[in-house]
């Protein structure tokens, strides 16, 4: 019962990150208010191991409002969680993560993204062995299995696990839960980690690559932003659509993309008063 409710006929599936303060409603509501067939949020605080608990009034009012507007919602998980842990911070990670998907079965969203996690001092491959495993303990644990769950591409920054195509493939390959993975490309952390979308022919060469590791169909979700520091910089910090070195064309390629046309594009750029002028500029992409 956790489809995504169609009623937005061929509208292009563009979103934002809402906040959720005051109960996950409340990002529904602004996703509304902005007229956004696509919202992400956090089902607690991202910053915090302490649980969240959803008030019956929030979750009711959450699923009325997904009904009434055929919102796809995408929650973002915490980032604290390292699924790649071992140890003490690897239980409370994959604890915390069973939780996400529990919240995410309470709320009906189909869709939940996490970071892979940092392989620490070990291995690419030992940390890549520890998320599959760790993944399919959380699915174990909470008997959510309605809710994809989408491995997101990250800048490279430090261990972390994710920059490559290759890893999240891995990641897949070795999970036991199949068909219930997916990815969520951050065009700002592909830039970072050293994929190129800023012209046609180097978009073109970027899903290529993509695709050489993984199927497009794996392709779930994207997270749109430009990115203040340069290519292959692995430094993850978004900027707003056209103020960063991606450039305006890579948002264009990817909206004009008929292979991507059924795929979320969500921005995470900030919340500012230059939000309107971000979707703004997506809109455009979709029209002609
Ligand atoms: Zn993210
Ligand atoms: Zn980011």
């Amino acid at each position: 019962m956790l489809r995504h409710n169609q009623k937005n006929g061929t509208r292009p599936l563009i979103g934002a990150h809402f906040s959720s303060a005051g109960g996950p409603h409340h990002a529904l509501e602004e996703a509304r208010d902005w007229k956004c067939p696509v919202a992400q949020l956090f089902t607690s605080s991202p910053r915090q191991w302490k649980p969240y608990a959803l008030t019956t009034e929030s979750v009711t009012r959450f699923l009325e409002l997904q009904k009434e507007t055929g919102i796809l919602a995408v929650s973002h998980a915490s980032y604290l969680i390292n699924l790649a842990a071992e140890g003490e911070p690897g239980v409370k990670s994959r604890a915390a993560f069973a939780d996400e998907l529990r919240r995410c079965q309470t709320l009906q969203i189909p869709l939940l993204v996490v970071h892979p996690g940092s392989a620490g001092a070990r291995s690419v491959e030992d940390g890549i062995r520890q998320i599959a495993a760790a993944l399919d303990e959380a699915y174990g644990a909470s008997e959510n299995t309605a809710t994809a769950v989408l491995l997101e591409t990250t800048a490279g920054a430090g261990h972390s696990i994710g920059s490559r195509f290759e890893h999240l493939a891995d990641i897949i390959d070795l999970s036991r839960q199949g068909k219930r993975l997916g990815l969520c490309v951050d065009t700002c952390h592909l830039f970072a980690a050293g994929y190129d979308i800023r012209t046609d022919a180097a978009y073109h060469n970027t899903l290529d690559a993509l695709q050489a590791a993984l199927p497009l169909s794996r392709l779930k979700l994207f997270h749109i932003n430009d990115s203040v520091t340069g290519f292959n910089s692995h430094v993850d910090r978004h900027a707003h659509l056209g103020d960063g070195k991606l450039g305006l064309d890579a948002f264009r390629l990817i909206m004009q993309d008929a292979r991507l046309a059924k795929i979320g594009k969500c921005l995470e750029t900030e919340a500012d008063d230059k939000r309107a002028l971000d979707l703004k500029i997506l809109r455009s992409f979709s029209e002609n």
